[in-house]
């Protein structure tokens, strides 16, 4: 027993891996192809996956967000769990990673569901509030540059409704948030994300040490 979240070691860790559900076809066949390249580790864990499309389906998540799509694992993911007629708009600004996924996407059959927006992240979600899709979506996945992170979150908040979901990856950043030696610029980032939502009344807030540290924000 344990009164604090465990560290996995391999052994515990293939034992978690075992007990997860069957991983779609193609959400397999985009890890495969994603494992080529050098930038894999942007991709999110296969038990992060499960759990993502858990949180879809707990909030009825009909509009979703993401911001950083790398090659589409999460993307992929959401987009499966969400409803025939949902969507997920999907924030990046890489042609040359996007179109990893997108046979992925197409093969799944859930291509129409996912509308890819190549450009600064920023610049995407300003557009969607001015366009008047303030409280319109309900879940959000941040997986971006680190140095934007707190301003994807405001516009997050401004384009959820009340009750909607944003994730936050990354938030335990390899364990660099907690050693006071790392101080580059994407640590000071989180960290700084970090202190400020531990202390944001305007959402229920819950940092889960999954993947590499996830925040889930439920707007009030
Ligand atoms: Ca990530």
């Amino acid at each position: 027993m344990s009164t604090r979240s465990l560290s996995l070691d391999d052994r515990l860790y293939d034992y978690l891996l075992a007990h997860c559900p069957p991983e779609h076809p193609e959400l397999q066949g985009l890890r495969a192809a994603t494992a080529e390249l050098s930038a894999w580790k942007m991709q999110i864990a296969p038990e992060q996956g499960h759990f993502m499309r858990l949180l879809i389906e707990l909030t009825g998540a009909k509009r979703a967000l993401e911001v950083g799509t790398f090659t589409g694992y999460s993307a992929l993911a959401t987009a499966l769990s969400l409803p025939d007629d949902g969507q997920i708009i999907c924030c990046d600004v890489s042609e040359e990673f996007t179109s990893v996924g997108q046979p992925f996407w197409e093969r799944a059959g859930v291509a129409h569901k996912i509308d890819l927006r190549l450009a600064p992240a920023l610049e995407t979600l300003d557009a969607l509030l001015a366009e008047g899709n303030a409280g319109a979506f309900d879940f959000m996945f941040i997986d971006a540059d680190k140095e934007n992170y707190g301003a994807y979150y405001e516009r997050g908040l401004d384009l959820l409704r009340a009750g909607g979901l944003i994730a936050v990856d990354n938030v335990l950043w390899g364990g660099s948030v907690a050693n006071p030696d790392k101080q580059d610029e994407e640590t000071q980032a989180i960290r700084a994300l970090n202190d400020r939502l531990a202390a944001d009344a305007r959402v229920s807030l819950s940092m889960v040490p999954i993947g590499d540290g996830l925040t889930l924000a439920r707007k009030r």
